[in-house]
């Protein structure tokens, strides 16, 4: 069994939504069939999802909601129409978001946000489910409420409650036909609506997927498959990347890489079904398959990712690989400043902490500098700003000698300055980190020399 997973884009308009549908029926394993809803259908349109939360904000402040209403109810209307699906359709997502809007007066902000954001998937399933059966094929909406998709923590960020697990498995055990289910959302313990994070409907296939133990997970995406670097640095890659292994995806999309955000494959990676970015604009191309294992090629790298805006603290002591307890007492000061760290390369006498800047905003970074100088003595402590980090990752470069010296080679080349470099001794990823400024070349160096 596969399960899908379609995105907004996928699912823009009418035209979209057929695609889907052959895709779906020219498979019969594809039972599962997650939605996001209706995205944009150009560059300057805006998704269902943003005219949702528009039309939240607009009833918070107790202003008229009926432009942002028909904006909402146009989208579908727009699809339903082309696809004559009939009136009924229209007029039970109308029903829908009124009930919800009149939700405002009793539920928290957070509470009514998730509410209203959870509509556009929700009544997009129903209204894929109705177009599978004009086609005259037997598809279902099933609701994650009455499958058991129950969610915990922070609305507008829940996570998956564990013992869902086993409530979703059974309840897709007998079922026939094609279901539609849709993304983004679930319900708390105590039955309000919660969802995951922006772009969660990549969460929800992910956990289904592990659910049924399905052969594959499939996302169906706008691009034919991942590249092994970013076509917006480098245009003129054309080859897809065809496998690559879950360690090697988390590796780059942690410098950046748009494949999946790290939580939405957490489920389908822990149960290891095989995850495959698909292109619903071309169905015929095999796409990225992301799995456990895959036949490497010594010597080879899979991509190259980089990301900006890393700060580095580098404190200096005489002696400090003497002292007992600085690593513990440096990386304290973070922990009680709640700020996590990335890398920590060291030197003989010199501690560095790779931060994301994200976590290290100004007045931080003087408490911290100043609770190192008092607690820690040092020679000096300084923060670096405006770092970006290469990494080059690939399983196949494991025991293989020379990589790193090939980009250390490409970069200098290049005249571009290493400022700190670092290695797990896993060796399916090494980073380097260089200034900001000079990112678009280190990265075309880096091409050119491992796939040019
Ligand atoms: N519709 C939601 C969003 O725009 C979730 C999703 O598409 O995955 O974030």
């Amino acid at each position: 069994m596969k399960v899908c997973k379609f995105g907004g884009s996928s699912l823009a308009n009418a035209a979209q939504l057929n695609k889907v549908m052959d895709i779906v029926l020219a498979d019969p394993a594809r039972r599962i069939v997650v939605v996001s809803a209706p995205g944009k259908r150009h560059s300057g349109d805006t998704k269902v999802t943003d005219l949702l939360i528009e039309l939240a904000e607009t009833a918070v402040k107790g202003e008229n909601t009926d432009r942002q209403f028909g904006a909402v109810v146009e989208r579908y209307a727009e699809i339903a129409q082309a696809l004559n699906l009939g009136e009924d359709i229209i007029r039970e997502i109308e029903h829908d978001l009124m009930d919800r809007i009149a939700k405002v007066a009793v539920l928290s902000k957070p509470e009514f946000f998730d509410l209203m954001k959870a509509a556009g998937e929700d009544n997009n399933a129903k209204l894929v489910a109705i177009a599978f059966t004009m086609r005259g094929h037997k598809a279902r909406y099933a609701s994650p409420k009455d499958t058991g998709m129950v969610l915990t923590g922070k609305f507008g960020d829940a996570t998956l409650d564990p013992s869902s697990y086993a409530t979703l498995s059974r309840a897709f055990s007998n079922f026939d036909g094609i279901v539609i289910y849709p993304g983004f959302f679930g319900y708390t313990k105590e039955g309000k609506v919660a969802t995951f994070p922006r772009g969660g409907s990549d969460i929800t296939g992910s956990i289904l997927a592990a659910a049924v133990c399905a052969d594959v997970y499939e996302n169906f995406t706008d691009v034919d498959s991942v590249y092994p670097v970013d076509p917006r640095i480098v245009p003129e890659v054309s080859e897809g990347i065809p496998t690559m292994t879950y360690r090697e995806m988390r590796e780059l999309a942690y410098a950046g890489f748009g494949v999946f955000n790290d939580d939405a494959v957490i489920p389908a990676v822990r149960a290891r079904i095989p995850i495959n970015i698909r292109n619903t604009n071309h169905p015929g191309e095999p796409g990225t398959m992301i799995q456990q294992s895959r036949r490497v090629v010594p010597g080879t790298v899979v991509g190259i990712a980089s990301a900006d805006d890393f700060c580095n603290i580098v404190v200096d002591k005489y002696l400090m690989n003497r002292a007992i307890g600085f690593g513990r007492h440096l990386l304290q000061i973070l922990e009680d400043e709640a700020i996590p760290y990335e890398h920590m390369p060291s030197g003989v006498d010199s501690q560095c902490i790779v931060v994301k800047g994200q976590h290290l905003p100004k007045e931080k970074e003087h408490r911290v500098i100043q609770r190192i100088k008092r607690e820690l003595d040092p020679d000096s402590v300084l923060v670096e700003r405006d770092l970006t980090i290469l990494m080059v990752v690939g399983e196949g470069m494991c025991y293989t000698a020379g990589m790193f010296a090939k980009a250390c080679l490409a970069l200098a080349s290049a005249g571009i300055n290493i400022s700190m470099v670092n290695q797990g001794s896993s060796e399916v990823s090494f980073m380097i980190a260089i200034k900001r400024k000079d990112r678009s070349e280190a990265v075309r160096a880096l091409y050119r020399t491992f796939f040019g």
